[in-house]
């Protein structure tokens, strides 16, 4: 119970065994990952449809499931990661090897994971393939625990942001309601309008517009300033990767 959970189910996970159900119904893996971490690895493996039931439960934070003659409610307050290849056989953009696929075929694939599904997830991230000799290369970085030292003073400030501990309210800038992200995510006049060609330049929805705001706010707190600048609003942009028409 002292263990945060981490929970990475195989891509052939069925919808009940995914979010809940049965006859009895039971805990899927998204509530066994409840206030911990649920990695989908290959996410366009995953059946559509599975992958689709899992919008409600990342807006609520629990799950409902109905039968007939009852109605059951399971926490899952999970974060969500995911990865998938660029393409089918993995290798496009890859400056060393070249890409056999189609675009139809990209197309298809990405598709595999819906707009709405992308929407929801706060950060887009390309990590790009790593040479041999850099992985076995010992470089100086930034450690695990300087960034865990990091991460533990970004939370004091969210927890002194959102208040009393009673449980009321969000915890962290991730759960910040629209009110809440105009109360608490002030940014300067260049960062507003930074944010604003942002909106009208890459047709940024109404939710990723939010999600930003909120990206903005946890990279102001890492840099523990109370003002949200230029430099936070654009690294939160550059984290929209899959909004922008990247697969077109
Ligand atoms: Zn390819």
């Amino acid at each position: 119970m002292a263990t945060r959970p981490f929970r990475a189910p195989h891509h052939t996970i069925s919808e009940a065994g995914l979010v809940g159900g049965r006859s009895i119904p039971m805990p899927g893996e998204i509530s066994l990952a409840h206030n911990g971490v649920l990695f989908l690895d290959e996410l366009p493996e995953f059946n559509r449809r599975t992958l689709e039931v899992l919008r409600q439960p990342l807006e609520d934070g629990s799950v409902t499931i109905s039968r007939a003659r009852s109605t059951t409610r399971f926490p899952a307050d999970f974060m969500l990661v995911a990865a998938l290849n660029p393409c089918p056989c993995g290798y496009r953009g890859d400056p060393r090897r070249s890409c056999q696929c189609t675009a139809p075929q990209v197309e298809k694939y990405m598709g595999k994971v819906s707009g709405p599904l992308l929407d929801r997830i706060d950060i887009h991230l390309e990590g790009p393939a790593v040479p041999f000799r850099e992985l076995s290369a010992s470089r100086p970085g930034t450690s695990s625990g300087q960034m865990r030292e990091a991460v533990l003073a970004a939370r004091m400030r969210q927890a002194a942001r959102f208040g009393d501990g009673s449980g009321r309210g969000p915890r962290s800038n991730a759960r910040m309601s629209s009110r809440e992200i105009r109360e608490h995510c002030r940014m300067d006049p260049a960062a507003c309008e930074l944010l604003r060609a942002a909106v009208a330049d890459l047709g940024l929805s109404a939710r990723a517009h939010d999600k930003v705001l909120r990206v903005a706010r946890t990279i102001s707190d890492l840099d523990a300033v109370d003002t949200i600048s230029c430099a936070h609003v654009s690294e939160a942009i550059n984290y929209r990767l899959l909004d922008r028409s990247l697969w077109q």
